[in-house]
């Protein structure tokens, strides 16, 4: 343990220290985080937000979908909002979730509540709080269209009310700050018939089975679609379908989707994906860039 845990502030919520990152992670794999702390509620968050040696690193995880932990961890500490932050409520066409909140949650209970708008968050396996700060989208919606305002909270435990055009969110962008964090949003639905949602929910989670290694360990689009043309198309035609490096994969099935197909490390993970871009970039020119978020240690 370091020396500066022992100035870690008390607080409700749970530190784990030495925290497997790969265990917070779909890939499955990167180093430790000094200290994992899973606050309880906003004001267990802000809380430790006040208190805390300032001079620690702080970083924040939803559910590690779009992420990639370097081998050497992460120093400081790991911010994961508990199950306090996972609540979704109603008002009237409008809904209030916590940052912690499953998409796939949101989707179904708006179906449950015959609301319509939301079902595309069905097949993201990210938190509320991704979704927002990465514009999730798929199927051509994406949570700008249905964002009302965002709750956000500085390392200072100061709280902020964004609304969606503040976020000027566009293709797998906000400017929400690595420095503020996502507690709490509200969106817009409409009324729909729940068997027909019903029915658009199945469709959209037996359409992404069929096109992506869904139940694979992965970290979702690896690289952001170059204006005019997708990613997968630059990949394959690079001919790194199915390529390997150690454990790691190009997905046959989806080659925008790498793999840990075994027990790869994340440098396997990131030397892969480095020799995609620099065949994509030998074949057509394009210059790949990451959507995956990289964090950590070498
Ligand atoms: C099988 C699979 C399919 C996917 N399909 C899609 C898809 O169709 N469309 C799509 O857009 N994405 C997709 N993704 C990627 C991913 O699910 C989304 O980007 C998701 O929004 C990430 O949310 P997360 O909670 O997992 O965030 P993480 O991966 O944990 O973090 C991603 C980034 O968000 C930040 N972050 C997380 N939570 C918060 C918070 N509360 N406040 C502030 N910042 C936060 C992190 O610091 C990091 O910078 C897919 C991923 C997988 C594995």
């Amino acid at each position: 343990m370091n020396d500066w845990c022992q100035s870690l502030p008390i607080v409700r919520g749970r530190y784990t220290f030495k925290a497997s990152m790969a265990e917070q992670t779909w890939f499955r794999v990167g180093g430790p985080a000094d200290v994992l702390f899973k606050p309880v509620d906003l004001e267990d968050l802000i809380s430790f937000l006040k208190q805390r040696p300032t001079d620690i690193p702080i970083n924040i995880v939803g559910a590690g979908s779009n992420l990639l932990v370097r081998d050497g961890g992460l120093r400081g500490v790991v911010i994961r909002l508990g199950r306090g932050f996972a609540t979704i409520e109603r008002d009237g066409l409008e809904i209030e979730v916590g940052g912690g909140a499953l998409d796939r949650t949101v989707a179904l209970t708006c179906g449950d509540w015959g609301l319509s708008g939301l079902e595309f968050l069905v097949g993201v396996p990210g938190t509320i709080g991704g979704a927002v700060k990465m514009n999730a989208g798929c199927y051509g919606t994406e949570t700008k269209d249905r964002l009302i305002w965002a709750d956000v909270v500085d390392l200072g435990g100061q709280v902020q009310r964004l609304t969606a055009a503040e976020l000027a969110m566009s293709y797998r962008h906000s400017n929400i700050r690595a420095d503020q964090i996502v507690t709490r949003a509200r969106f817009k639905c409409e009324m729909g018939d729940p068997q027909a949602i019903k029915r658009r929910l199945e469709t959209l989670l037996a359409e992404r089975e069929a096109s992506q290694p869904v139940k694979g360990r992965t970290g979702g689009s690896t690289f952001r679609n170059p204006e005019g043309f997708s990613a997968w198309n630059l990949i394959d035609e690079a001919g790194c379908r199915g390529l390997k490096v150690g454990q790691a994969q190009v997905s046959e099935k989806h080659c925008n989707f790498l793999l840990n197909t075994d027990n790869c490390t994340a440098t396997d993970l990131e030397t892969l994906g480095e020799t995609v871009r620099a065949r994509v970039k030998a074949n057509s020119g394009h210059d790949l860039h990451w959507e995956i978020v990289r964090i950590g240690e070498a």
